[in-house]
């Protein structure tokens, strides 16, 4: 690729905040800007300079209190594509190094974790050969054509087609989801750990599939031999098909999506497990909870992210905690709760805080037995703490 020299417009970065280049955090807040130009809107792609006038960085501009996105702390003037060429190769070469692409029994996890692989406003998830971009700025947006290019040029025949999915990420009713590359296709089925898995990349939730659980799904088929597990917001299954194939007593499966719940269904049929030990609900896991009269060996809470800002953050911690305290209460003498929170507003201790809050209200007393978190294809960007968003506790409850 050969880079052209461009003539983005430049921001200027305040004296007294030129910390910000000490501290490489990949976004920078409208209050550090001496100038936004007035030919810059939402997404356009912007040089960072110093007081001095020197380009220190390139990102896309932004409307919000987050004012530009960081795509390289960076000297050179070269385009947005060149980053994305290099970044794309670096995130691939990162699952390589990870062991992804050579694996025997997974062959669906994450390419592209935005600020944690350099490319903010960018996630894509790679399914048996196929990609499914989400841009989740419209500087990406912009740049899709490139990103495709990349992932061609670098995945190679690891490629099968790249489904577009950003106008659902970008809540913009004019844009569609699309094919961009490949022949299109109306199954994709993945494996996880041998473990077959009907993704639904149209309709569902996020790509499809929640791939961020995949070693805490693991971790639970190690525990469930012989358990009776409740599995609430199960979405097409994943906790449920590991304990139905390792050997669990009972499973009970709730969702407050029908769509979920049947495609749970098929779940179970394509991987052949034994049904009779098998329920599944559409329905509220707070209300089933509530009035639930029996007990469970172990219980997995994995609920969406309460808090999608810091605005609502504590009706969040409210909705956790009632959750974790009724979900205590339902487990046996014993039993494990898997609990977690994708909040990336909630941290780690106010999670933990919370969880404990929970554990105070019932008087019993509880051991932690893992402290849990995303795995390494959703990498932190080590000046980027916020992209720690999974945490999850593996609590024992007295016998
Ligand atoms: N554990 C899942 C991912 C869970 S995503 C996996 O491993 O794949 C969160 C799910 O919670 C979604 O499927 C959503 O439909 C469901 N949900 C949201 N609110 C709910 C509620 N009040 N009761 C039950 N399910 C709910």
């Amino acid at each position: 690729m050969k880079p052209f020299l461009p003539n983005y417009p430049v921001v200027h970065i305040k004296p007294e905040k030129e910390k910000i280049f000490f501290q490489r955090h990949p976004w920078i807040f409208s209050g550090a800007l001496r100038n936004i130009p007035k030919s810059a809107t939402e997404g356009t792609p912007v040089f960072i300079a110093d007081a001095k006038g020197t380009i220190r960085g390139i990102g896309f501009l932004s409307s919000g209190s987050i004012a530009v996105r960081i795509l390289s702390w960076t000297t050179e003037k070269l385009p947005v594509e060149y980053f994305i060429d290099q970044k794309i190769k670096a995130a691939i070469h990162t699952r390589e190094q990870l062991g992804f692409f050579s694996s025997a029994e997974t062959d669906c996890f994450r390419l592209i974790f935005g600020e944690g692989d350099g490319l903010p406003g960018l996630v894509v998830d790679y399914y048996a050969g196929y990609c499914i971009v989400q841009c989740h700025h419209l500087g990406m947006y912009h740049a899709r054509e490139s990103i495709y290019g990349a992932l061609q040029r670098h995945l190679g025949s690891r490629l099968t087609a790249i489904y577009d999915k950003s106008a659902d990420a970008l809540h913009d009713a004019t844009l569609e989801n699309q094919w961009a590359v490949g022949e299109p296709t109306k199954q994709i089925i993945a494996r996880e750990y041998g473990h077959k898995f009907l993704i639904d990349f149209q309709q569902g939730q996020k790509t499809g599939f929640f791939i961020d659980q995949r070693e805490n799904r693991k971790l639970l088929s190690r525990l469930c031999t012989g358990k009776s597990v409740l599995n609430t917001f199960s979405y097409t299954g994943g906790f449920s098909i590991y304990a139905i194939a390792t050997g669990a007593r009972e499973v009970v499966s709730l969702d407050i999506s029908q769509r979920a719940i049947d495609l749970l269904e098929k779940n179970l049929e394509i991987n052949q497990l034994d049904l009779s030990k098998h329920t599944s609900l559409a329905t509220d896991a707070f209300d089933y909870l509530t009035h639930l009269e029996r007990t469970f060996d172990i219980i997995v809470l994995d609920p969406p992210a309460f808090a999608k800002s810091h605005r609502v953050t504590h009706n969040a911690v409210i909705g956790y905690k009632r959750l974790n305290a009724l979900a205590m209460s339902k487990l046996a003498p014993g039993g494990l709760l898997m609990t977690y929170s994708c909040s990336q507003n909630i941290s780690e201790e106010l999670f933990l805080n919370t969880v404990t809050s929970a554990a105070m209200d019932t008087g019993i007393d509880f051991q932690i037995l893992h402290r849990l978190h995303q795995p390494a294809d959703h990498p932190v960007s080590i000046y980027h703490p916020e992209g720690r968003y999974l945490k999850g506790l593996v609590l024992k409850k007295s016998t």
